[in-house]
C-alpha cells in the first residue's frame, strides 16, 4: 500500500509539495482551515473585478513552469505567461516619471535621462550582482542546507565570502548610484522580502537585478491561475483536498508524528508535512515541549520577523492608462517613510507599490475600468503600537488615496471608484494563521537564512516536515517551490535509506 502524507495547509508550499509526492506514488491527502485554497496567493472576486489578494510580481517562471515538468506535464496546457513591458513605471512625489524596459537600448534611454554617470553606475551594479545571483542560485538557493557540513565546507564559505552580503542594501546600492529616485527605486525592491533596505543584507539587491535581467511576468487571470492550475493536477493525481478543516495539533507517538487532530476527528498518516506558517505551527499545533526541539515559546519570541502589508483595493469605472501593470511611488522622505514599518509606525508620505493587472489583462475585470492593488509596507503585529480599528484604517486609506491622486492624470481616481476593499496584518494573522501577521514569515536576514533557518525536518520525529516561506530558502513563491523541491527530495531520500 502507498504511504500515506498528510499535508497541513493548501498554501503554494503545501500544493506543491504534494502534487510532487503524488507524482512519486504517494497517497496525499491536504488539509486547508479556509475555504479557498492557495493560502496568501488568493482572491477577492467581485461582480466586476477580479484581484490577487496579496502577490502579484513573477520572477523567475522557471521554479512555475519546473513543477509542470516535475510531473511530466505541460505548463502550457495550464498557463498563459505574458511577458510585462515596462518591467516598472516609476512615479516620485517630485513629479518625474520614467520607465523601466528589458530592452537595453530603452533602459538605457531611460537612464541617460537622468544621468549618464548613473546609467553606467547602474549597468556595473547589474553585473556585479548578477555574479552574486549566478553564486547564490547554484550553491545556496537550490541547496538543501539542512546539515552544518552543507554550509560549514571550505567551497561554500569561498562562495559566501564572494556575495559578502554585510553592508546594507541601500549602502550597496549607493555605491553604485547616485541619483536619489533611482537609489530609492531600487531599494524599494529590495523590500519584497519583508526586510528594510536600510537594515537587511545587500544580497537581496538580487530581486531588482534579477528582475531587470529576466523581466516580470503576468499569469493570465492573475496569480490565481497558478493556484487553480495546481489544484487540477492534484486532483488528477489522485489527491485529496479537504477545505474548511483546521487542523488543531500534530500527534505524536515515540518519536514519530502519527497524524493530526482536525475538526472533524484524529486522521492517521506515514508521513506529516506541515505548510503553515512555521512559528505559528510550532507555537500552536506541536503542543508537546520535546517536539517543539529548540523553537520554545520564548526562541521563537527572541527570533526577527518580516514586516506586514496593508493593501487597499479598488475596482474603477473608468480605465487609467497612466499606470502600467507594476508602479512604484516614492513618497516624500523616503527613508523615514520606509523604516516607520520597521519601527512600529505608520508613515505620513508612504511610498507604493501599484498593481493594474487590467492593464494587458482585461479578464481582470467586467467593466471599461481598472482593477487596482495599492500596497504599502505596515509594522507586523508584534509592535503594539498600531491598532487596526476602523478610524486608523480610514485615516490611512486617505492617506494613501491623497499621494495616489498627486499622480498626474490620477487626480479624479476617488470619484470613479465602483469597489473598495482592504486587508490588514490583523486578516493576515486571523485567516492564514501567519505568526504575528507578517506578510513573509520569518524575517530573511543573515541570521536566518540558509543553514540557519528552520530545517524541512524536524529533529525530534523524523516523519515530520515543513513547507513555505519561513522555511530556507525564504519567501516568496518561487522560493517557496524550490523548498517543497527540496523538502520531497528530503521526504524520497528518507525512503531510499
Ligand atoms: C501582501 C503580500 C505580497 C506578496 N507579494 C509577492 C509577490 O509579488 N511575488 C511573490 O513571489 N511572492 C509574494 N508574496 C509572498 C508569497 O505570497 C508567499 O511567500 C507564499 O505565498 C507563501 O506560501 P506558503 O505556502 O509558505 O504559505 P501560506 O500561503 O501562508 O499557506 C499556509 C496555508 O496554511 C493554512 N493553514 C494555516 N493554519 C492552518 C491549520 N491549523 N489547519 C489547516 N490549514 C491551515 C493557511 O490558511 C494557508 O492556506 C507576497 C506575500 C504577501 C502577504
Amino acid at each position: 500500500m502507498n504511504k500515506k502524507v498528510i499535508i497541513v495547509g493548501a498554501g503554494i508550499g503545501g500544493l506543491s509539495t504534494a502534487l510532487r509526492l503524488l507524482s512519486n506514488g504517494y497517497d496525499v491527502e491536504i488539509y486547508e482551515k479556509n475555504k479557498t485554497i492557495g493560502g496568501r496567493v488568493n482572491l477577492i472576486e467581485n461582480k466586476n473585478f477580479r484581484f490577487d489578494l496579496s502577490a502579484s510580481i513573477l520572477m523567475m517562471p522557471d521554479p512555475y513552469k519546473e513543477i509542470f515538468s516535475y510531473v511530466n506535464k505541460n505548463y502550457r496546457d495550464y498557463l498563459e505567461f505574458i511577458q510585462i513591458d515596462p518591467i516598472y513605471r516609476l512615479f516620485s512625489a517630485d513629479g518625474t516619471t520614467n520607465d523601466f524596459n528589458n530592452n537595453i537600448p530603452c533602459l538605457t534611454k531611460t537612464l541617460e535621462g537622468i544621468s549618464k554617470e548613473d546609467s553606467l553606475g547602474y549597468f556595473k551594479l547589474l553585473s556585479d550582482v548578477y555574479e552574486k545571483y549566478l553564486i547564490s542560485n547554484k550553491y545556496f538557493l537550490q541547496r538543501s542546507e539542512e546539515s552544518f557540513k552543507d554550509l560549514f565546507n571550505l567551497d561554500t564559505l569561498l562562495k559566501a565570502l564572494k556575495i559578502h552580503t554585510l553592508s546594507t542594501s541601500y549602502d550597496y546600492i549607493s555605491k553604485y548610484i547616485k541619483d536619489e529616485n533611482l537609489r530609492n527605486f531600487l531599494a524599494f525592491q529590495t523590500m519584497y522580502v519583508g526586510i528594510s533596505p536600510f537594515n537587511g543584507p545587500n544580497i537581496y539587491t538580487l530581486i531588482p537585478v534579477v528582475s531587470q535581467l529576466y523581466g516580470l511576468w503576468h499569469l493570465k487571470g492573475g496569480m490565481y491561475s497558478f493556484v487553480n492550475a495546481l489544484s487540477k493536477l492534484i486532483l488528477e493525481f489522485g489527491g485529496t483536498i479537504k477545505t474548511e478543516v483546521a487542523v488543531e495539533e500534530i500527534i505524536f507517538l515515540k518519536g514519530k508524528a502519527i497524524g493530526v487532530k482536525t475538526s472533524q476527528g484524529i486522521k492517521k498518516a506515514d508521513i506529516v508535512v506541515c505548510n503553515v506558517d512555521f512559528p505559528y505551527a510550532i507555537k500552536n499545533l506541536v503542543k508537546d515541549e520535546y517536539y517543539k526541539d529548540k523553537y520554545t515559546d520564548k526562541k521563537l519570541s527572541e527570533m526577527k520577523y518580516s514586516c506586514s502589508t496593508f493593501i487597499i483595493y479598488l475596482g474603477l469605472r473608468k480605465k487609467y492608462p497612466q499606470l502600467s501593470v507594476h508602479n512604484i511611488y516614492l513618497g516624500k522622505n523616503f527613508k523615514e517613510n520606509i523604516e516607520a514599518a520597521f519601527k512600529g509606525t505608520l508613515p505620513k508620505s508612504p511610498s507604493l507599490y501599484i498593481y493594474c493587472p487590467s492593464r494587458i489583462d482585461r479578464s481582470m475585470v467586467k467593466n471599461e475600468g481598472d482593477c487596482l492593488n495599492i500596497m504599502i509596507r505596515v509594522p507586523n503585529l508584534l509592535f503594539k503600537e498600531v491598532t487596526w480599528d476602523k478610524d486608523n484604517i480610514n485615516l490611512l486609506t486617505d492617506i494613501i488615496l491623497s499621494e495616489v491622486k498627486s499622480i498626474k492624470g490620477l487626480e479624479d481616481i476617488e470619484e470613479n471608484i465602483e469597489y473598495i476593499n482592504c486587508f490588514t496584518p490583523l486578516e493576515m494573522e486571523s485567516k492564514f494563521n501567519a505568526y504575528a501577521g507578517t506578510a513573509f514569515g520569518l524575517s530573511p536576514n543573515l541570521m536566518q537564512t540558509n543553514y540557519f533557518r528552520p530545517h524541512f525536518k524536524s529533529n525530534k520525529a523524523n516523519n515530520l516536515f515543513f513547507v513555505g516561506s519561513s522555511m530556507h530558502p525564504g519567501p516568496g513563491i518561487s522560493l517557496v517551490l524550490n523548498s517543497s523541491k527540496l523538502v520531497t527530495e528530503e521526504i524520497l531520500k528518507q525512503i531510499r535509506k
